[in-house]
């Protein structure tokens, strides 16, 4: 019998089985930021503990860093005091840190794998739940809590529940204008988002296998969303094709010889899965949320539901509705937005500004729109601007910022106001998510962000170009 990649990166990280049943696991690369780092340094200190191993650990500041003004010391004492722990922390422990000046800077799931840190049969720990972004690279990532990373930093392990696996298989052709974002938020609207619990996601299929390293990012970073652990892509060329050239990644001969153990740990073809999940790529359309969890969505040409539709949840949909201010029956597009957010580590890269771009190049965002495009890392900001992308959104009306988690969450100056509606490309539309206790989300793509920031009001983003390549990115 095969194995499943997961079992195969699982046992060969496996230090021991605890009495507990739980596996403890080695952690090949523990990344850390800002916020979930200082109570678990403060813990090492109280007890006298080092970090094992700071050549295995890498950290950047993300969440809490402005997008405009970077001026130090931060008017946020909070802030200020977050990013000067990390920046003593980093130093007195000597652990390798991307700064808020360095050119590496920039959310913690952009920089890893374009810094080549991340690696295919790694296991991959970091204070945020969108760590699973790393599995597209065939690694095992998990994103853990304050505690957790104190235990990573003092011993370099983690403590695991063994975990099943779901082989998701999108095949098919996507058509033009829906993306891994539409992808993934269909996966979470028919599994739900709790029915990922006890599984890592296997996403395989040729839809899958066709998509850029980019998209399968989108499809990983989400899959905690669903409930799963963990989410990953069993790595090949196209995985191999990105690593090559980057700072961290192997060189030379050592590449050659890494490429050959990568590929040995991907799935077997024979490997035994907990569960089967086929979709099909011809069948997608953009999707929208209308609610507060991610599960909470529709096709953009859809209705929001009424709570009578089957397996359907009649008070989580009459809560939702009244959140969002939202009636049962009413179509989905036509809504209007007041904010249009491009960015986080689900949707800020180059390929989704390009193609951001693409929807807004010679349009101008709806006047009563603020809109605002903030590149996951230094180093997208760099090579958008390279291509004039930060042109091309500045005369459409957008703001163009600094690097950082920004809107996703309310931790920084980027906040939406009242009750505002904001098209947002990140990955969560919880109830006050975006800074306002009030604030409404609507999880998009950044295609999709970009015709609402026109429009507007959610619009269909097949309509406004007519010339999108089929298969998205
Ligand atoms: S962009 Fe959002 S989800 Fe991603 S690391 Fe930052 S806060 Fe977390």
């Amino acid at each position: 019998m095969g194995k499943t990649l997961l079992q195969k990166v699982w046992d060969l990280h496996t230090v021991r089985t605890l009495p507990t049943g739980q596996t403890q696991l080695f952690v090949g690369l523990h990344l850390i930021h800002e916020v979930t780092t200082p109570q678990a340094f403060d813990a090492l200190r109280a007890r006298g503990w080092g970090v094992a191993r700071p050549d295995r650990t890498f950290g950047t500041v993300d969440h809490i860093v402005p997008t405009r003004e970077r001026t130090r010391p931060f008017l946020d004492v909070l802030a200020e005091d977050m990013i000067a722990s990390l920046e003593r922390n980093c130093r007195d422990y000597g652990i390798r840190l991307a700064g808020l000046n360095d050119d590496r800077q920039g959310i913690v799931h952009v920089i890893g794998p374009e810094l080549g840190l991340t690696q295919p049969g790694m296991t991959i720990a970091c204070g945020d739940s969108h760590t699973s972004t790393h599995g597209a690279f065939g690694a095992v990532a998990f994103g853990i809590g304050t505690s957790q990373v104190r235990d990573v930093l003092a011993s370099q392990c983690l403590a695991m529940e063994p975990l099943k696996v779901r082989r998701i298989r999108v095949n098919g052709t996507l058509p033009a204008g829906v993306y891994a974002k539409d992808v993934i938020l269909t996966i979470i609207q028919r599994l739900g988002v709790s029915g990922g619990v006890g599984y890592a996601y296997e996403y395989s299929g040729d839809a899958i296998e066709r998509m850029s390293m980019d998209e399968r990012m989108t499809i990983c970073n989400m899959s905690i969303e669903g409930g799963a652990r963990a989410g990953y892509v069993n790595p090949d060329r196209t995985t191999f094709e990105y690593l090559e050239g980057r700072p961290f990644a192997p060189s030379g001969e050592a590449f050659d010889r890494a490429r050959a153990w990568w590929s040995s740990i991907a799935s077997d073809p024979d490997a035994r899965y907990d569960d089967d999940v086929v979709i099909r790529a011809e069948a997608l359309t953009p999707v929208v949320t209308w609610g507060v969890n991610p599960g909470q969505s529709v096709a953009v040409t859809g209705r929001i539901p009424s709570g009578r539709e089957p397996g359907s949840d009649p008070q989580a949909v009459a809560d939702a509705l009244s959140y969002m201010g939202l009636e049962s029956g009413q179509p989905i597009a036509g809504l209007r937005v007041d904010v249009a957010f491009i960015g986080s580590c689900t949707n800020s890269r180059l390929s989704d500004l390009r193609e951001a771009a693409r929807i807004v190049r010679g349009r101008h965002v709806a006047p009563h729109v603020k809109a605002l495009v903030v590149p996951g890392s230094a180093s997208v900001k760099r090579a958008a601007e390279h291509e004039g992308l930060d042109d091309i959104f500045r005369a459409a009306g957008f703001e163009w910022r600094a690097a950082g988690c920004s809107m996703c969450l309310g931790m920084n100056p980027d906040k939406l106001e009242g009750n505002q509606v904001c098209a947002a490309s990140s990955n969560r539309n919880f109830k006050g998510r975006q800074g306002s206790p009030t604030g409404r989300t609507l999880l998009m793509s950044p295609a999709m962000v970009a015709a609402a920031a026109v429009a507007g009001e959610v619009t269909d983003v097949r309509d406004l170009v007519g010339d999108l390549v089929a298969g998205g990115l």
